[in-house]
């Protein structure tokens, strides 16, 4: 038996119908750049996260770039952003020659720690750095205390941008994540929560001039015409084909959702007094991009992964590097305090099979397999 780390057969078996009507329709229309899909999921989504304008475009990395630019960022302006992350939140920055300043993450949450936010800013003023924004990520589907981050941002005359590429479903006080922040950015990767098949992403906002320049900027920039360019943009629309399928995904994905949350409080149940099993705020629900344990001090986890591979139980590591200490961004501010925190978890985090179609047998597996290689 092979255990599958992210089944998305087993979605498409589910959808492959209504899918390929979508593409077929498609393929009749032909408006394979900007067709009809594309803004009826733009539509779609925007009804969904209750925000003015949700704008689709190539990819999540892209949507932060496109949220950037439309925040103004300029060359050498500072942006808090963890280092515990994956590369594209600290890569958007950094591309457009604005400067990345490494903030601390909660080990429970794995996200910013509002209590160590301070520190961040005070390190990028020490540096010379004129301090813009905060740059927060909602990892593996859990959100950041959005709440806090967004007072303290607007205490000190910051924006508030949320990577939300993995954690598009899930909410922070009952109000979803892309809801927080000028503006949210989520991704359509196949292996995040919502997914296509291919690449894919959109930002979500209720700033007009913000959403004005991101759809200019989705096209080289363009005015009032093709021919005009306004802004220095870049080509980041979504494909047709991928707004179709997303469309019909949405069809499915609360239901999803639900699964997941299933099958996260059966890890939770059965592994609780194992390992450190992530838990959530009570202001919290996740969408469970990613079921990251944490394993006990002094376990040598590169062995757990290979016994568990030999096993036939597929784990991976989210994220062995901290941002901080890869080459390309190893010169950049470090908080103040360190980023003890952050070091740690990229030493002990695994993480474990989790989608929607996890039953209850296969789980048990995993879990039997987990605790006799421990
Ligand atoms: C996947 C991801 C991105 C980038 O999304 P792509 O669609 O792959 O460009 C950005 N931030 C985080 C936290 C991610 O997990």
């Amino acid at each position: 038996m092979t255990i599958a780390f992210i089944d998305l057969a087993a979605q498409q078996a589910r959808l492959r119908d209504d899918i390929d009507n979508r593409l077929a329709a498609i393929l009749d229309h032909g408006g394979y750049i900007m067709g009809g899909e594309v803004y009826q999921l733009e539509e779609a989504l925007a009804k969904r996260i209750g925000r003015k304008h949700a704008i689709s475009c190539s990819s999540g990395t892209d949507a932060l770039i496109l949220g950037l630019l439309g925040l103004g960022v300029k060359l050498g302006d500072g942006v808090i952003v963890p280092s515990f992350t994956f590369a594209a939140s600290v890569e958007a920055i950094a591309v457009l020659g604005a400067i990345p300043v490494f903030a601390e993450v909660e080990a429970c949450s794995f996200n910013l720690d509002p209590s160590r936010i301070a520190d961040a800013l005070a390190a990028g003023v020490a540096a010379g750095v004129n301090m813009v924004g905060m740059l927060v990520v909602d990892l593996f589907g859990q959100p950041a205390r959005l709440d806090e981050l967004s007072a303290f941002a607007e205490a000190k005359g910051l924006w508030l941008l949320d990577d939300a590429a993995q954690s598009f479903g899930a909410s922070w006080k009952g109000l979803d994540v892309c809801r927080y922040g000028r503006v949210s950015a989520t991704s359509f990767f196949p292996a995040k929560p919502l997914g296509c098949y291919g690449d894919g992403g959109a930002l979500f906002t209720d700033d007009d001039q913000l959403a004005e320049i991101a759809i200019s900027c989705r096209v080289h920039g363009q005015g009032r015409d093709k021919y005009e360019n306004k802004y220095i943009g870049m080509t980041a629309r979504l494909d047709t084909m991928q707004a179709a399928i997303l469309l019909s995904k949405l069809t499915i994905f609360d239901d999803e959702l639900v699964r997941r949350q299933q099958v996260a409080m059966r890890y939770q149940d059965r592994l609780g007094n194992v390992v450190a099993v992530p838990r959530l705020s009570e202001s919290a629900t996740s969408s469970w991009a990613q079921y990251v344990i944490k394993l006990p001090e002094g376990v040598d986890r590169d062995d757990v992964h290979i016994r568990l591979k030999n096993k036939g139980i597929p784990t991976a590591i989210y994220y062995p590097r901290p941002m901080h200490i890869q080459a390309p961004y190893s010169h950049y501010p470090i908080t103040i305090g360190g980023l003890e925190v952050t070091d740690m978890l990229a030493d002990r985090v695994l993480a474990l099979p989790m989608h929607p179609y996890l039953d209850d047998a296969t789980q048990e597996v995993i879990v039997e397999g987990l605790k006799s290689v421990l």
